[in-house]
C-alpha cells in the first residue's frame, strides 16, 4: 500500500501526547507505521488532570496495564462518581446541600420494564418516597461509607461492570505511559519545536527542532496544549468560544498533605465565583478552585482556596493557571489532528479532559486515512468530535443553570445566562416527559441527568405513562430491595483506605 501512513509524529508529551502514543502503539502495526513523541525540556505539562471518567478503565485494559500496578505507580484512588457541595442554594441556607453524581446505572437498569427513575418519581409524587434518586445508587452508597469497589482479591459488580473510575497523579501517569510507550517502541525526542512550515497545499512539511533538525511525517499529532502550535498557530484553524456559557476561566491550584479520610469520590465544593476540587490520592490530596476572571480577583480566589482548605497562609503558594474555553472550530485539517488541550478545554467539572482525549484517538482508528486524507473521513472525524464536546459542554453548563444560590453576582449569571439551544431543548423534553432527547449519548446517560437535575430539585411534571400500568407494592418492594442489596454489599467491601494501603503495602 504505497499511500498508506507510514509514521505519526506527534508534538507535545502531556497526558495526551502520551494517551495517543500508548493508544496508536497498542493497535498500529510497527512493522507498517512508526510513532515518534517530540516534547520540550524547557515547556512544561499543565499538570494537572486528576479525576477521571470510566472509560478510563477499558482504556488501560486494552493497554495490557494491570490494576494494581497501575494503582502504585500513578498513586491512584478509585473514584466513583462526584459529590456537588453547596452547590443548589449554599449549605448556609438550607443546612446540608450535597448532589451526588454516581457512575453507573441506578438500580437495575430497568425495574418492571422502566428505569427506576420513574417509578421513584411516581412515589415521590405521592408522597410516599421522601429519598432522593440517588440513594438508591450503589456507588453512591459506597461513597458515604468510604468503601472500595472491590477486596483485594476479588472483584464487585462495579469492577466487573467498569463501573468506576479513579483519582490519578497527573505527572505519574504521563510518566507511566512514556515508559510503557517507549518500552513498546515509540521513539521519544526531547527538543523545542520552533517553526511549522506548510506546502503549496497548505499541509504541514515538517517541524524544525533546535537540536534534531527536521522531523517530518505523514500525519502529524498536535498535543501542544494551550499552545496549539500545529493545529492553530501554523494552520490557522479557528478557536470556537464558550466563554459565554461557562464562565470559568482561571485556576488556583494547590496540593494539600494526605488527609486522614480517602473517600472513594471528588469532592466539588461550590465557592463565590466557581468551585474547588479535592482528590484524594495515595501520597497526597489535590486540591485546585476553578473560577471566573469577571467575578473574583486571582489574589482574592487564591485567598479563598487556602480558606477553603484549612492551610496556614503563611505555608501556601497556590499555582495559577489560565484556561481558554471553547473547542477546535476542526480537530482534524489537512495532515494534523489536535488532541488534548489543542483540541479544546472544557472545565474541569465533571473530570473529562482526558475522555475527551481518549475518545479523540479512538476515532482517528476508526477514521484512520492514508495519504490522500480523504475529505469524508475528515468531516466525519470533526462532526463527532463536535458533538463530543457539546454534550459534555451540556451536560457542565446543566450544573451551573439550575443552581439557586442567592449570594453572589457569580452564581446569579449563571442561572440567567442563556443556556445552548440543545440543552435549552433537552430540559424542555424532560420538564414534560421525564426523558432525554439525546441521541447517542458516549459519556454520559440518563442516570447522569437525572441525578443532577433532581438533585437540584429540578423535577418532570410527570412521570412515563407505564409506570401507571406497575402495581405500587410490587414496586415500592423492588425499590426497597434495590436498597438492601446495596447497603449488603458495601457492607461486604473494604474500606477504601485500607485497600489503597494494602496494595502500596511494600510487603506485597
Ligand atoms: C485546572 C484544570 C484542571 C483539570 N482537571 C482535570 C481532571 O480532573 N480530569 C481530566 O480528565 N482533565 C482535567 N483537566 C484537563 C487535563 O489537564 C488535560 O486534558 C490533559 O492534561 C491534557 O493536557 P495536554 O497534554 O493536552 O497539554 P499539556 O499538559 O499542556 O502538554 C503540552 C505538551 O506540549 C509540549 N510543548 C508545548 N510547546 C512545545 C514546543 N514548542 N516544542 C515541543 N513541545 C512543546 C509541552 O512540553 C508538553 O509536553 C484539567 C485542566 C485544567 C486546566
Amino acid at each position: 500500500m504505497t499511500d498508506s501512513i507510514k509514521n505519526i509524529l506527534i508534538v507535545g508529551g502531556g497526558s495526551a501526547g502520551w494517551i495517543t502514543a500508548a493508544f496508536l502503539n497498542r493497535f498500529l502495526d510497527p512493522a507498517r507505521c512508526s510513532i515518534t513523541l517530540v516534547e520540550s525540556e524547557t515547556v512544561g505539562t499543565i499538570g494537572v488532570g486528576e479525576a477521571t471518567v470510566p472509560p478510563l478503565v477499558p482504556l488501560l485494559r486494552m493497554l495490557g496495564i494491570a490494576e494494581d500496578d497501575f494503582l502504585r505507580q500513578c498513586h491512584a484512588t478509585y473514584k466513583l462518581g462526584i459529590k456537588f457541595i453547596d452547590w443548589n442554594r449554599g449549605g448556609q441556607v438550607d443546612g446540608k446541600d450535597e448532589i451526588w453524581h454516581p457512575f453507573g446505572s441506578i438500580g437495575a437498569p430497568l425495574i418492571e420494564n422502566l428505569p427506576l427513575f420513574h417509578l421513584w418519581l411516581r412515589d415521590k409524587r405521592a408522597g410516599v418516597d421522601d429519598s432522593r434518586y440517588t440513594d438508591y445508587s450503589l456507588q453512591a452508597l459506597l461513597g458515604e461509607m468510604d468503601r472500595a469497589p472491590r477486596s483485594m482479591k476479588e472483584e464487585s459488580i462495579v469492577t466487573q461492570q467498569g463501573a468506576y473510575a479513579y483519582h490519578l497523579d497527573a505527572r505519574a501517569f504521563a510518566d507511566y505511559l512514556s515508559r510503557l510507550s517507549i518500552g513498546r517502541g515509540v521513539r521519544h525526542i526531547t527538543d523545542d519545536v520552533t517553526a511549522v512550515p506548510l506546502d503549496a497545499r497548505g499541509f504541514i512539511r515538517y517541524v524544525d527542532t533546535v537540536d534534531h533538525g527536521k522531523l517530518g511525517a505523514d500525519l502529524y499529532i498536535d498535543c501542544t496544549g494551550f499552545a496549539a502550535l500545529l493545529i492553530e498557530k501554523a494552520l490557522a484553524d479557528p478557536h470556537v468560544d464558550w466563554s459565554n456559557h461557562l464562565f470559568c476561566d482561571r485556576a488556583v491550584v494547590m496540593p494539600l498533605p494526605r488527609e486522614g479520610a480517602m473517600p472513594p469520590y471528588t469532592q466539588a465544593t461550590a465557592l463565590s465565583a466557581g468551585w474547588a476540587w479535592k482528590i484524594p490520592l495515595s501520597h497526597r490530596t489535590g486540591s485546585g478552585y476553578v473560577y471566573s476572571s469577571r467575578f473574583v480577583s486571582d489574589d482574592a480566589a487564591a485567598r479563598e482556596l487556602i480558606a477553603h482548605t484549612g492551610m496556614n497562609p503563611d505555608d501556601a503558594a497556590p499555582a495559577k493557571i489560565h484556561m481558554k474555553v471553547g473547542r477546535r472550530s476542526n480537530f482534524w485539517v489537512k495532515n494534523c489532528l489536535s488532541i488534548g488541550l489543542s483540541a479544546g478545554f472544557l472545565e474541569p467539572l465533571e473530570s473529562t479532559g482526558l475522555f475527551l482525549i481518549q475518545k479523540g484517538v479512538e476515532l482517528l482508528l476508526d477514521h484512520f486515512p492514508d495519504t490522500q486524507f480523504n475529505g469524508t473521513l475528515i468531516r466525519s472525524y470533526n462532526a463527532q468530535m463536535g458533538s463530543e464536546y457539546e454534550q459534555v459542554r451540556d451536560f457542565i453548563v446543566l450544573h451551573y443553570l439550575l443552581n439557586r444560590r442567592e449570594d453572589s453576582e457569580f452564581w446569579k449569571a449563571n442561572r440567567e445566562a442563556a443556556p445552548p439551544g440543545s440543552l435549552a431543548s433537552t430540559l424542555d423534553f424532560y420538564q414534560e416527559t421525564g426523558l432525554l432527547d439525546w441521541s447517542n449519548p458516549t459519556l454520559f446517560r440518563e442516570p447522569s441527568f437525572y441525578a443532577i437535575a433532581s438533585g437540584f430539585g429540578r423535577l418532570p411534571r410527570t412521570y412515563h405513562a407505564m409506570a401507571d400500568q406497575v402495581d405500587v407494592a410490587k414496586s415500592r418492594a423492588s425499590l426497597a430491595q434495590v436498597k438492601v442489596k446495596n447497603l449488603a454489599l458495601a457492607r461486604s467491601l473494604p474500606d477504601h483506605r485500607a485497600l489503597i494501603e494494602a496494595i502500596n503495602s511494600p510487603r506485597r
